[in-house]
């Protein structure tokens, strides 16, 4: 709720503060149980920040992280370790985020040492039964990273996830180092698994068409903002905001029926140190006004369930948001 994480920027001889960087700059989001939200934006728009917000790895600068109706930001360690077991990461790339130097026993089996949960013999064939329902070989418990393909990498990063029988897992771009080959597998891999373990998924990506199989809504981010959310199909049928609009545009999708020009999006992102004023997408907006420099667009509804950030859609203003 109203989530904000700027980070506070020095500079000059005094190290005065000469801006912040408003990673995340106002969010208000809920992830229903059970299903897949896929959020996406373009690289430094405060996606991933989000998720580790969420999950307390980072404290929020404003705004409330609530699971299952607890602020967890007011719970103390103690408090906290049961949770830290209901909510996980898959990180992007599964080549950095495995210590090289544990065999793959020791990194999926991890959280169960943590945790201390069974003996030792119960953790091994617990290692050995995720090992297999992730599609490794349980022979294998005892290479090491470097042994196995990208795909296979990724793999033991979910099968890590998976030890401590979450509810919620945050997966960082989990597909955006693979081969395009191998992301369709590594998603349906998370789709099985989502059926099987009734588990509930954050979907980060920067890309439109990664999401779209598997996400059942999707929320589009822009310099810290949600500046769109809808259902999935809703979402890719009728995008609202010219910033999704050109997210789609951009994407190879081959569609032969499209009659609208491909503008696509025009411009670098802009820093979020100091970004634009009003309504950030002003400086590459196609259908920017003159009210859009000068103040921010509130989230609303505009027909069903589907939120949006634009003055094209109503004049209100969102007060919160500096
Ligand atoms: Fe474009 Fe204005 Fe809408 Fe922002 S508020 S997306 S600048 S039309
Ligand atoms: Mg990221």
């Amino acid at each position: 709720e109203q989530v904000k994480k700027h980070y506070p920027v020095t500079g000059g001889v005094f190290r005065r503060q000469v801006g912040a960087v408003k990673a995340v700059d106002g969010v208000s989001l809920a992830i229903h149980r059970g299903e897949t939200l896929g959020l996406v934006g373009e690289s430094g728009c405060g996606k991933s920040t989000l998720g580790r917000l969420i999950l307390r790895l980072e404290r929020p600068t404003a705004g409330k992280i609530l699971y299952d109706g607890r602020d967890i930001l007011a719970l103390s360690r103690d408090e906290m370790r049961p949770l830290r077991r209901k909510m996980q990461i898959i990180f992007q790339d599964p080549y950095s985020s495995l210590n090289p130097r544990q065999n793959v026993g020791r990194i999926i089996g991890e959280g169960l040492v943590i945790h201390k949960v069974g003996t030792e013999q119960e953790r091994l064939d617990r290692v050995r039964h995720l090992m297999n329902v992730v599609g490794l070989r349980p022979e294998h418990i005892n290479r090491y990273p470097h042994e196995f393909s990208g795909g296979q990498r990724q793999r033991i990063g979910i099968a890590r996830a998976l030890a401590l029988q979450p509810e919620l897992i945050i997966c960082d771009e989990p597909v955006s180092a693979l081969d395009v080959s191998i992301q369709a597998q590594v998603i349906n891999l998370l789709m099985d698994l989502q059926e099987e373990f009734h588990l509930t998924y954050l979907f980060v990506s920067h890309d439109l068409s990664v999401v779209r199989h598997i996400s059942d809504r999707v929320a589009v981010m822009y310099l810290g903002r949600i500046v769109e959310l809808a259902d999935k199909a809703e979402l890719y049928r009728n995008p609202l905001h010219p910033y999704t609009q050109a997210l789609l545009e951009a994407a190879p999708i081959a569609d032969p029926d499209r009659k609208k020009q491909r503008q696509g999006l025009t411009g670098d992102l802009p820093s979020p140190l100091n970004p634009p004023s009003g309504c950030h997408f002003h400086t590459r907006c196609p259908k920017a006004m003159e009210q859009c420099r000068h103040a921010a667009p509130r989230l609303k509804e505009n027909g069903d369930r589907h939120w949006i950030r634009c003055f094209l859609y109503g004049d209100e203003v969102d007060e919160t948001l500096g």
